[in-house]
């Protein structure tokens, strides 16, 4: 199939079901959900368990009937049998998961394995993959183990702005460091002619979606973070959410993934770095990429935004403060391995290239 997709070129997009938002959304968490279920089982991120579960108790109202169980931590082939289990041995039509991306992701298998609809509340907008229908399968060490690529995007995100105003802006912040690749990758994808990872070519709709997201972040992050440290829940922090979790989202999913995320892929073979968030790492990738492509004039207006919008623009600020030779060639190794993400872009990347626009960040 991914053959003759190539040999067609089909091009497209794909999207949750329905996507809303606005600042207390969650008390309309029954009336929004039961046109696809009303017997609900719910997957809670462990650092929210509680809360939620009275958020979404009020939220249920009489429209749908809720039980609740605490996600383990980690999104790991266990934890997916383990609540699957629950849900078969229980009487259910719905899966709603809420919190992080860990919980989220498990959540979208658990209901895939139920054959019933998916309802994702997102608790922070700290990466774009809320909206997509991929899941990343975690070993018990915490490394990861496969992508499970799913046959639907989620029936309906519901993302409560008041929640994600609340949380640490670090986390929002993350969030536009993945939200920055999603604009640099699909472009790169565009002009080779790549394919997104599920095998199609990003329709022009795409590429629109993931240039309207920078413009986005440029024009707000800065006020939204700051907005964030107040939880204030203002019109730029709910433009920069929707940009963090839809508009990246469908950007990347639809314009496809390049060199950004290649080389978070590399920085990732390193323990230095396993303390920071993954839109942290992404955003070392777009400015080393920047550097890869000769491009200094953007990379200078990026490494500018990224310091506006409190991301790292070194890899002291990844964790990485001592960078041996050694530990050069295995982030480029990694970052360029055959048949991988980095032979999305335009050009050829060697690890050598990227050793070098590394060392230019050390
Ligand atoms: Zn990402």
């Amino acid at each position: 199939m991914h053959d003759t997709a190539q040999t067609m070129k089909i091009t497209g997009a794909r999207f949750p079901g329905r996507y809303i938002q606005a600042t207390g959304l969650i008390a309309r968490l029954g009336v929004e959900t039961k046109s696809l279920g009303t017997k609900g089982f719910a997957i809670l991120d462990c650092a929210l368990a509680e809360m939620l579960e009275i958020e979404m108790t009020a939220g249920a109202g009489d429209d749908i009937a809720l039980s609740f169980h605490t996600h383990g931590g980690e999104c790991s082939e266990e934890e997916v049998e383990k609540l699957t289990a629950l849900a078969k041995d229980g009487e259910i039509d719905v899966v709603i998961g809420a919190g992080g991306g860990k919980a989220l992701d498990t959540a979208k298998v658990v209901a895939h394995n139920m054959g019933v609809p998916i309802v994702i509340i997102p608790t922070i907008a700290a990466s774009d993959a809320p909206c997509s229908a991929l899941a990343v399968v975690y070993r018990t060490d915490g490394t990861v183990a496969y992508d499970l690529f799913l046959p639907r995007n989620p029936d309906l995100v519901l993302v409560d702005t008041a929640i994600v105003a609340k949380a640490p802006a670090r986390y929002l912040a993350a969030g536009i460091g993945d939200a920055l690749a999603t604009f640099y990758e699909a472009e790169s994808s565009r002009i080779a002619e790549a394919p997104n990872c599920w095998g199609t070519y990003g329709s022009p709709l795409a590429f629109e979606i993931a240039r309207y997201c920078r413009d986005v972040i440029f024009a707000d992050g800065a006020q939204a973070l700051a907005d964030c440290d107040n939880d204030n829940a203002s019109p730029a922090l709910e433009r920069v959410v929707e940009a963090n979790i839809l508009l990246s989202g469908a950007g990347f999913e639809s314009g496809g993934v390049a060199g950004a995320h290649a080389i978070h892929h590399g920085l990732c073979e390193l323990d230095d770095v396993h303390h920071h968030l993954h839109g942290e790492k992404v955003a070392i990738g777009v400015l080393a990429m920047l550097l890869i492509h000769g491009q200094q004039e953007e990379y200078e207006r990026v490494r500018d935004f990224c310091t506006s919008v409190r991301l790292p623009t070194d890899l002291s600020g990844v964790g990485i403060t001592d960078l041996t030779e050694d530990k050069l060639a295995r982030v480029a190794e990694r970052a360029c391995k055959p048949g991988d993400i980095m032979h999305n872009e335009p050009v050829k990347v060697t690890p050598d290239m990227v050793a070098e626009a590394l060392r230019k960040l050390a």
